[in-house]
């Protein structure tokens, strides 16, 4: 089953998997362990705020920022992605992406700094933002599925499935009239 509204596909894995909200302490941040999709765009805003937030960022990721910057060099490429700009993940320090580190706010650097100095919209990419859904193309897909205690299907059953639990998330794809239609679709989908 997939669902098409407002030129997205919403696929049978955003319908029908289920996602325990996140509890970063137990998992371990998972999803933080590759490192994140950042344009150029993003990368430049980054770089504005970069002197402010190295005192927040775990030491070895501070050495790994000032000897060789936050993102490494080679550019990923995708289809989908904006041709205005160049696209790279960010650099990976003692298994995890350098701007991670365990807070009381949360384990991002960037949200953390973005969020107590309200800055909007935040800097904390989109991909991690959306997790654990994204768009590729036209498709919202599920992503990231090996390895992650909150998208396990043993861990997850008593959990409403990912088109409701993540609301918030489909709503900026869909916009809140799409989001609302996807809802009647799936409703009537299941009841035939
Ligand atoms: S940018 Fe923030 S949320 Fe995204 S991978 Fe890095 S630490 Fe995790």
């Amino acid at each position: 089953m997939q669902v098409k509204v407002n030129g997205f596909v919403v696929s049978s894995d955003v319908l029908n998997k289920r996602f325990r909200p996140c509890n970063f302490r137990t998992c371990g941040n998972g999803c933080c362990s590759d490192g994140a999709l950042v344009s150029t765009d993003r990368i430049k805003k980054i770089k504005k705020i970069l002197p402010k937030i190295l005192v927040f960022m775990r030491p070895e990721a501070v050495k790994m920022v000032k000897t060789k910057g936050f993102y490494i060099n080679s550019r990923f490429s995708r289809f989908d992605l904006d041709p205005e700009n160049e696209h790279y993940f960010t650099r990976v320090v003692k298994g995890k992406c350098v701007f991670f580190k365990y807070t009381a706010e949360g384990s991002c650097v960037l949200q953390n700094y973005c969020a107590k100095n309200n800055i909007r919209p935040n800097y904390k990419p989109p991909g991690c933002w959306s997790f654990p859904i994204d768009s590729v193309g036209n498709r919202i897909v599920v992503v990231k599925w090996k390895g992650l205690k909150c998208l396990e299907d043993s861990n997850v059953k008593n959990f409403p499935p990912i088109y409701k639990s993540c609301r918030e998330e489909l709503t900026d794809f869909l916009g809140r009239k799409g989001y609302r239609e996807l809802l009647k679709k799936v409703k009537k989908i299941k009841k035939n």
